[in-house]
């Protein structure tokens, strides 16, 4: 599978354009790292490639097909932010089972525990809690996962334990990976390859 930004440009209101004329191309398997500095749009970029948002120029494709908004989306995007990514009112086992029940496998590896499951997503540290989601993105429909900053907030071996187990996951199946950080060691260290948004930009 492939999911391609095709000439893709943004810019909020009358603002500036962050960006204009990107082309990305994500494969199947594929781990590719997006750099930039702070304000460059990486996260809009994200928001975009993982349909929150709507390009005003350019389209972005999943196997050429523009990706539909009903279904689960088969791009899934976890970002820096946890607490903004969950329902405050809702108990991490409905969080989490809001669309599959994963294996208990993903929840050993990435350090779940089970008397987690009863809480609120407040009486979990922000590091517990983006476990939560991650494994709510990674799920069976899922093809690409676009991360961003996913773990910046978090220390290093909290870090480096959730990125060991989705590079785990993935390399039983076939998602592919767009790793968004301003961590150039990070991103260095996880990716086939490094874009970066100052470049891509016309
Ligand atoms: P990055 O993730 O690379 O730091 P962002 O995509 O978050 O960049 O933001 C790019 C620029 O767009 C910033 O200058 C930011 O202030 C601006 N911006 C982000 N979101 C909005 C918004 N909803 N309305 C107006 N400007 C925004
Ligand atoms: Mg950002």
């Amino acid at each position: 599978m492939q999911l391609e930004a095709k000439n893709i440009g943004f810019r909020y209101g009358e603002g500036p354009w962050l960006f204009r004329g990107v082309n990305i191309m994500i494969e199947s398997g594929e781990i590719v790292g997006l750099i930039g500095p702070s304000g460059s749009g990486k996260t809009t970029l994200c928001r975009i490639l993982s349909g929150y948002e709507a390009p005003l120029e350019g389209s972005v494709t999943l196997d050429g097909s523009a990706i539909s908004k009903t279904a689960y989306h088969p791009v899934q995007l976890v970002f820096q932010h946890p607490e903004k990514a969950v329902n405050p009112r809702w108990k991490m086992w409905k969080v989490l089972h809001e669309g599959w029940k994963p294996d208990q496998s993903l929840l050993d590896s990435l350090g779940i525990e089970e008397e987690w499951f009863t809480r609120f997503p407040r009486e979990l540290s922000g590091g517990e809690l983006q476990r939560f989601c991650v494994a709510r993105a990674l799920g069976p429909k899922t093809k690409f996962l676009i991360a961003d900053e996913m773990t910046t907030m978090l220390d290093a071996i909290t870090q480096a334990q959730i990125w060991q187990a989705v590079l785990e996951k993935f390399k039983h199946s076939d998602v592919g990976t767009l790793v968004v950080s301003h961590d150039a060691a990070l991103v260095a260290r996880l990716c086939h390859r490094v874009i970066d948004l100052r470049y891509l930009s016309k």
